[in-house]
C-alpha cells in the first residue's frame, strides 16, 4: 500500500525547511524530502547571508512585503534559538554626486517600504567608517548578518519538535496530479525507489523548481516559466576588515553592486557579481571562481574604498541566483503559485526565489500555509 501524508514539501534549503516547519505547526503530518544527503546544500550555502532591509523591492510587490515580514520573523527566530546573527547595518554610498538621485529614489522607496533609513553626509558616514569614500550615504539600521546554517538547523528542530520528518537522499522524481485525489509522488532514494501519496505538495526545489514543475502530470506547462541562471562570485578579503558595517554601492538596474559583507567572525568578503549563465541544467553548474574575475572586483571596490591594497583579494565561492527572466528584461518578483494561479488543488509552486529569499524564507512560508489551508 503506498504511504499517504498530508503534506510533501521538495527541498531541504531553507525556504523548503521553512515551509515544512509552519505546515508541521500548523497541525499537518509534513515529509521535507532532499535530493542530497544533508540539508542547505544548494543556494542556501552559497549567499551572502544578509538579513536585508528592504530597500530595494518595488513598493506593494511580494519582495518587499516578504522580505520586510521575514526580516522580523528571522531575528525572532535567531534570538530564540540562539542562532548567530548580528544587526550590524549597512551604508549604501554614492561615490560621485550622479548617484544621489538613484540614492534619493532609494530612500523614498525605503519609506514607502516601511524600512527605517537615515540619510547621512560623507563626513557622517566617514566618522562611522573612515575608510570609506563617498559623497553621500543611506543609512539601514535593521540590516543584519545570520549565520544561514545555524538558522537552517533551527528551522529543522522546529520541524521535528512539531512532528514533521526530514528525507535525506530522496529526489523526487515526478508527481501526478488529478481532481479529487491526492498527489502521487515518485521519490529516487538511490535504490529501488518508493512512491507515496501526498495531500499538499509544495515545490521549493530551488535550481531545480522550474524543471520539476514541467515534470508534473496534471498542471499546464504554461504554469511553468523558462528557467535562466546567474552566477555571483565573492572574493575574500585577507586580514582584518576597515569596515563594521556593510557596505553597497548605489545600485544600478536590479543589481545591487560589488558590495562589501561580513560574516559572522568579521571576515570581509566582496560581491557577488553577475555573470549569466549559458546552460539549463543546473547539474552542469561549475562553481568554481575565475580569478580573471579580480580585475573587475579591484576596480569596483576602488570607487568606495580607495585604500583597498593590492595583492589582498582571493577567489572565495560562487552562487546560483534561480532566476525567471533572462538577461536584459526586468527582475520579476517572487512567484508563489498555488491554486488561485495554476488552477492544481493541493499543488504550490515556488518560482524565482533569489535574493532576498533568505531573509524572506519564514514569511514565504506563512503565505504558503495560508494558500494550503
Ligand atoms: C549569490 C547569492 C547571494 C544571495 N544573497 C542573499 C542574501 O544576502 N540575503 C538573502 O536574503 N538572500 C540571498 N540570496 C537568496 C537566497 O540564498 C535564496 O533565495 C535562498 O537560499 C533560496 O532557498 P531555497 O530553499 O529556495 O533553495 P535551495 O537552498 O537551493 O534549496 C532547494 C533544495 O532543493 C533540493 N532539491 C532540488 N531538486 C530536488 C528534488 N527533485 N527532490 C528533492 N530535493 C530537491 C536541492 O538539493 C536544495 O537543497 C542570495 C542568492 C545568491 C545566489
Amino acid at each position: 500500500m503506498t504511504d499517504r501524508i498530508d503534506a510533501l514539501v521538495i527541498g531541504g534549503g531553507v525556504v523548503g525547511l521553512a515551509v515544512g516547519r509552519a505546515l508541521a505547526r500548523a497541525g499537518l503530518e509534513v515529509v521535507v524530502s532532499e535530493a542530497e544527503g544533508a540539508v542547505g546544500q544548494g543556494v542556501s550555502s552559497r549567499n551572502s547571508e544578509v538579513v536585508h532591509a528592504g530597500l530595494y523591492y518595488p513598493t506593494g510587490s511580494a519582495k518587499a512585503r516578504l522580505c520586510v515580514r521575514g526580516k522580523q520573523l528571522l531575528y525572532a527566530q535567531c534570538e530564540r534559538h540562539g542562532v548567530p546573527h548580528r544587526r550590524c547595518g549597512k551604508l549604501v554610498v554614492a561615490t560621485d554626486d550622479s548617484q544621489h538621485p538613484a540614492l534619493e529614489a532609494l530612500a523614498q522607496r525605503a519609506g514607502a517600504n516601511g524600512v527605517p533609513v537615515q540619510r547621512w553626509s560623507a563626513a557622517q558616514a566617514r566618522e562611522a567608517e573612515p575608510a570609506l569614500h563617498c559623497t553621500a550615504a543611506l543609512w539601514s539600521p535593521s540590516t543584519g548578518i545570520v549565520d544561514s546554517h545555524a538558522l537552517m538547523a533551527s528551522l529543522q528542530a522546529d520541524l521535528e519538535a512539531a512532528g514533521g520528518a526530514v528525507a535525506l537522499a530522496s529526489r523526487v522524481v515526478t508527481a501526478s496530479f488529478a481532481p479529487g485525489r491526492p498527489a502521487r509522488v515518485t521519490v529516487d532514494d538511490g535504490g529501488a525507489g518508493f512512491e507515496l501519496d501526498a495531500d499538499r505538495v509544495v515545490n521549493a526545489a530551488g535550481l531545480w523548481a522550474c524543471r520539476l514543475a514541467a515534470r508534473f502530470a496534471g498542471l499546464d506547462p504554461a504554469q511553468v516559466p523558462t528557467p535562466h541562471y546567474a552566477k555571483g562570485s565573492y572574493y575574500a578579503l585577507a586580514g582584518r576588515s576597515p569596515f563594521t558595517r556593510l557596505v553597497y554601492p548605489a545600485p544600478v538596474d536590479a543589481w545591487l553592486g560589488v558590495h562589501l559583507t561580513l560574516d559572522i567572525a568579521g571576515q570581509a568578503r566582496f560581491g557577488p557579481d553577475l555573470e549569466w549563465l549559458q546552460t539549463d541544467d543546473p547539474a552542469g553548474i561549475d562553481y568554481a571562481v575565475d580569478p580573471a574575475r579580480m580585475a573587475g572586483f579591484a576596480e569596483a571596490i576602488r570607487r568606495y574604498w580607495p585604500g583597498l591594497p593590492d595583492g589582498v583579494l582571493q577567489p572565495a565561492y560562487s552562487g546560483v541566483r534561480p532566476k525567471i527572466h533572462g538577461p536584459g528584461s526586468p527582475a520579476p518578483d517572487f512567484r508563489i503559485d498555488g491554486p488561485p494561479q495554476h488552477g492544481v488543488a493541493g499543488l504550490v509552486n515556488l518560482f524565482g526565489i533569489e535574493s532576498p529569499g533568505l531573509t524572506s524564507a519564514m514569511a514565504i512560508a506563512e503565505e504558503v500555509a495560508v494558500l494550503l489551508r
